[in-house]
């Protein structure tokens, strides 16, 4: 038996940092939107082992993997580890990038596994086990829209976008989280993000104020000198607003029509290999068949 899950990407609407926790965590706020700019995982039954192979990158298909992680402990909490799953992962979403690629695939196995082994695990019950493997992985479960807080595994589900067009681009500089945690612990004087006021505005379906209410922390603690000459390109095509996406470094912005949305995105890639136009999604990580 086989399953194919979509596993969505997400991008932060707005997204604070409140502090360190003493367990060396940080406390953070985002609303957080998923996008159908998506990986696919195929999952196959097999005799026994979780066995993993990737496409379209050249991350090295191990037990690091986030895929084979989830599957790990999915099996661990049915108590079934004798069970074999293959693993095939076909990667679209940019990586190191702040759009939750790799909770995404893991969010995508756990839906799967779950239809494929018949289990029936309640979304909570996923949420729960993926939480353990990274902080985004729940809401790449719950997808949709929502308030993320704590480490980010709280979620309060609120009203998605429904409307809308996102030209996301990656410029050619990468970041890592933990180095983009260390720029936030010694920045002063970051924005306040919106988050009430971004949900407000979802919920009213008011692109305008979405895009004047984009507001991420990073952004400004990072400073990056690539990510502010790409926003300043895709201010040229006047979009709703336009921001980076969680710890960078991809920035998206959002415009109201697909003809807008074209004309960014032909105009960004004369000079960039990672250009990508997305729609908002209601749901997250689903069984395709
Ligand atoms: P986030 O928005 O959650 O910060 P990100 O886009 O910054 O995510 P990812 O690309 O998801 O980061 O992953 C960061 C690192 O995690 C990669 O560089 C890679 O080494 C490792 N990794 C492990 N599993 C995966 C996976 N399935 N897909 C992508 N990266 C993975």
């Amino acid at each position: 038996m086989m399953v194919r899950v979509s596993a969505p990407a997400k991008l932060n609407l707005t997204l604070d940092v409140l502090g360190v926790r003493a367990d060396g965590y940080h406390e953070m706020k985002s609303v957080m939107q998923a996008v159908d700019l998506c990986d696919t995982v195929e999952l196959t039954e097999t005799a026994g082992g979780i066995t993993l192979a990737i496409m379209g990158s050249d991350l090295v298909p191990d037990e690091r993997n986030t895929a084979y992680k989830a599957a790990a402990a999915f099996l661990q909490y049915i108590h079934r580890e004798e069970y074999g799953v293959h693993i095939d992962l076909h990667k679209h979403i940019p990586m190191q990038a702040g759009m939750a690629g790799g909770s995404a695939d893991a969010a995508a196995v756990l839906v799967g596994m779950n239809a494929l082994t018949g289990a029936g695990l309640s979304t909570e019950t996923l949420c729960e086990i993926g939480a353990a493997v990274g902080a985004d992985v729940p809401f790449c479960v719950a997808g949709g829209a929502a308030v993320a807080s704590g480490i980010g595994t709280t979620l309060r589900a609120v009203a998605p976008l429904t409307d809308g067009w996102i030209v996301a681009a990656k410029p050619a500089v990468s970041v890592s989280t933990a180095e983009a945690y260390r720029a936030i612990d010694s920045a002063q004087g970051l924005p306040t993000p919106d988050h009430d006021g971004m949900c407000e505005a979802m919920a009213a379906g008011d692109l305008p104020r979405v895009g004047e209410l984009l507001c991420n922390v990073f952004e400004d603690a990072l400073a990056l000198p690539a990510v502010t000459a790409l926003l300043d390109e895709m201010r040229v095509c006047a979009p709703l607003g336009c921001r980076m996406t969680g710890s960078g470094s991809v920035v998206f912005a959002l415009f109201p029509s697909e003809e807008e949305a074209s004309r960014c995105a032909a105009m960004l890639q004369e000079k960039y290999t990672e250009v990508y136009i997305c729609r908002p999604i209601t749901g997250g990580a689903e069984v395709l068949i």
